[in-house]
């Protein structure tokens, strides 16, 4: 498109784009081509963005701890690789939709809509939507030329399972949009997100080359960034070690100032000290921390019951092993330079950095393996013996999960198996950005309380160590272990050895001592507004976290004179004297509300029969209820996967032996309770 026959609109937008590349901090790299389109970011137009731009296809991403986004990255990949049509992949937040309507008869030869919907919470959309599904419900009426496609993430142990995917479907359809295919159900809950992804791409693609006629083609890998090693050096300022966004990057003395008041988002955290951290667990093999992020000098808020993000870094183990096979490990610190050779497409990545900031700050290197990453390294295998195996594993579903996902294997061990050693130099970095998931924040409920600790936000987490049979190694989760080493660290602890460690000083030594990013992420699981009310909480394990935040709030309040209503609180755990959370703390908080307070605890693994907390909500059911009629909140937080259905199946039973009713009426009580927001989960 010649410069002259764009209008003002779109000159304006690439004026802005220039002025932002050439900032400091850019946040994608400039197109190597003629740079005439709409980059994304600088309208919000859709029609105008996929017009200049020429695409013919748009993946549209509600994501909220990116695994939507990036399967909508790698769809949008596949796609255009696979049918040769220019897709463009967008956040949803990014866009307005008054002329989603319009881009089939206003943009040339557009195909379809993809959506990747993810559902959040108690079946919320996830942030970065809900101002979509709000325009979709109060202002769309007609969507009769939209054609979509749509694959939801869920997880089935959640009551509303898919929840967004379905609502998308059904709320574009009663608009007159038509859908393509079939919804996709990926189900994190069974753990098989990867495959029913798989099912439902391939089967989409089939339908597609019938009902649109599009040709399919061999899947080649075409660079959508490009990596240029740069002449600049580690010392360079401009070059980002890790920082957690360009802010960071060598800011004035009246930036830095700036980096303290927010506000702080999923794109810009808060660089926050951990002043206290301890270990809650009384054992050898599982820990627990329990950590206090000091917000006085920021104004980062919170109120009890939110979320806590913390932005973690990988392993010292994990980034070199990865470096190491890819044969990286030599030029570690060499500054790259990452292009976007499309403007659409935006890296997520800040440039320059190096290559080892990159592997330990941006990527999600030790979780499990995707089996399309398998079949698509197999090109830039460097034996023909681990072309073809990985080729095969890309095939084989049932053996791409006896040798890699049954072994619990990340990205760099397979690679290493794969190739008996041998370094993979021919992958292109540029592969590797695109094709691994970027490293994404973990979520903590916050377990202090707004009231009664406004200037610290403390969280209660479980460290992610796990030992499988016929297994040789130590599986470890990301975030929980960093917080270990902090607190090994913080504590001076030389007795205990973690399995991983960690640079914990982070970029430039901005990290130090002990401070990680965070953000605040508001949530819907909060004490009723009249402390009079009373509360019944169930909390196993990690799940009694919101609780303490909860409990210490009424403790406040008892403290102002406020009178405060019952909590009745059910925790429970393996032993009384190995992971019995804040054992101590309950008993002083028992003290200060007195009557007021109640724990009602359960142990596993000191009796022959084992005793979990819904046993426990039995032997209490007539309390139960009779708290109930006097208004109280039924609150559950903690394991998604079990738990919280059984506790919902429990309370059932109870109704319908305390108040004398059928199974469906009980049913129906508990429903209600939901809707009047009296019944509350915060499960994970
Ligand atoms: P990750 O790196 O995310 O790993 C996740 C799991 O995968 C781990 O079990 C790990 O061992 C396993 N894994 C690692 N590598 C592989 C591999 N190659 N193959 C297969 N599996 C692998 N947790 C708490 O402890 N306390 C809380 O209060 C809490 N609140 C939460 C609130 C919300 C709203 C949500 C969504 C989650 C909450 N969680 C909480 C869970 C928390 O967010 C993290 O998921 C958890 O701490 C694990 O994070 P991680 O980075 O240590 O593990």
């Amino acid at each position: 498109m010649a410069l002259d026959t764009l209008d003002l609109g779109v000159l304006a937008a690439i004026v802005l784009a220039i002025v932002i590349y050439f900032t400091k901090g850019s946040l994608w790299g400039k197109s190597d081509g003629e740079d005439v389109s709409v980059p994304r970011g600088s309208s919000r137009d859709l029609v105008e963005v996929l017009s200049a731009n020429n695409k013919k296809a748009l993946v549209l991403f509600a994501s909220q701890t990116g695994t939507a986004e990036d399967y909508s990255h790698k769809f949008a990949k596949e796609f255009q690789s696979r049918f040769s049509i220019p897709t463009m992949c967008g956040d949803l937040a990014d866009y307005d939709y008054e002329n989603l309507n319009e881009i089939f008869t206003s943009v040339d030869g557009f195909q379809l809509v993809i959506f990747f919907t993810a559902t959040y919470g108690e079946g919320e959309p996830p942030d970065n939507a809900v101002e979509f599904f709000d325009y979709l419900e109060n202002e769309c009426d007609d969507l009769s030329n939209l054609k979509f496609s749509c694959f939801g993430l869920g997880n089935s142990t959640y009551e509303f399972y898919n929840a967004m995917g379905k609502k998308t479907v059904s709320t574009l359809t009663e608009k007159g949009a038509t859908l393509v295919g079939e919804l996709g159900l990926g189900d994190d809950g069974r753990g098989t997100m990867d495959e029913d992804y798989m099912a439902w791409k391939d089967g989409l693609f089939d339908i597609l080359k019938d009902q649109l006629s599009l040709e399919e083609h061999e899947l080649v890998y075409e660079p959508q960034i490009k990596i240029e090693e740069s002449v600049l050096t580690i010392d360079s300022p401009e070059v980002s070690l890790g920082e957690p966004d360009a802010k960071y990057i060598n800011p004035s003395q009246e930036e830095a100032q700036s980096l303290n008041e927010g506000p702080f988002d999923h794109t810009h955290p808060y660089l926050a000290p951990i002043t206290v951290s301890r270990e809650l667990f009384n054992s050898d093999s599982r820990h627990c921390i329990h950590a206090e992020f000091d917000i006085s000098d920021s104004n980062l808020k919170y109120t009890t019951g939110d979320h806590l993000a913390i932005w973690p870094s990988n392993s010292n183990e994990h980034v070199f092993k990865f470096l190491d096979i890819l044969g990286l490990s030599e030029k570690k610190d060499v500054v790259i330079d990452i292009k976007s050779l499309d403007p659409t497409v935006h890296p997520h990545l800040i440039s320059p950095s190096t290559y080892e900031a990159v592997v330990r700050h941006y990527l999600e290197i030790s979780g499990p393996v995707s089996r399309q990453f398998v079949g698509s390294v197999a090109q830039f295998a460097p034996t023909e013996q681990a072309k073809a195996h990985a080729s095969k594993l890309g095939k084989d579903k049932e053996l791409f999960h006896e040798e890699v996902t049954g072994r619990y294997l990340n990205i760099a061990d397979l690679l290493h198996v794969l190739s008996d050693g041998v370094k993979w130099t021919s992958i292109p970095f540029a592969f590797i950005i695109e094709s691994v998931a970027h490293l994404q924040p973990r979520y903590y409920s916050i377990s202090s309380s707004s009231l009664s600790d406004k200037q610290s936000i403390h969280v209660t987490a479980v460290v992610e160590q796990e030992k499988y049979p016929n297994v040789d190694h130590i599986v470890t989760g990301v975030a929980t272990n960093l917080l270990f080493n902090i607190q090994l660290a913080q504590n001076k602890v030389s007795n205990v050895k973690p399995v991983v460690t960690y640079d914990l000083a982070g970029p430039r030594q901005k990290f130090a001592p002990f401070k990680l990013p965070v953000h605040v992420r508001r949530s819907t699981f909060k004490l009723p507004s009249n402390p009079a009310t009373p509360i019944i909480c169930i909390g196993p394990g990690t799940g009694v976290a919101p609780f303490r935040g909860f409990i210490r709030e009424r403790v406040a309040q008892t403290a102002n004179d406020i009178s405060v209503g019952k909590t009745l609180l059910f925790f429970g755990c393996r032993n009384s004297n190995e992971d019995f959370l804040y054992k101590d703390e309950f008993v002083d908080y028992s003290k200060k509300l007195g009557e007021k307070f109640e724990l009602v605890t359960a142990f596993s693994r000191e009796t022959a029969e084992k005793v979990y907390v819904q046993h426990k909500m039995l032997e209490r059911a007539k309390e139960i209820s009779d708290l109930l009629n006097d208004g109280a909140f039924f609150y559950v937080c903690g394991d998604a996967a079990r738990m919280a259905r059984d506790v919902q199946n429990v309370l059932i039973r109870i109704m319908m032996s305390e108040r004398k009713v059928t199974e469906s009426i009980a049913t129906d009580m508990v429903k209600n309770l939901r809707v009047l927001n009296r019944y509350q989960e915060d499960v994970w």
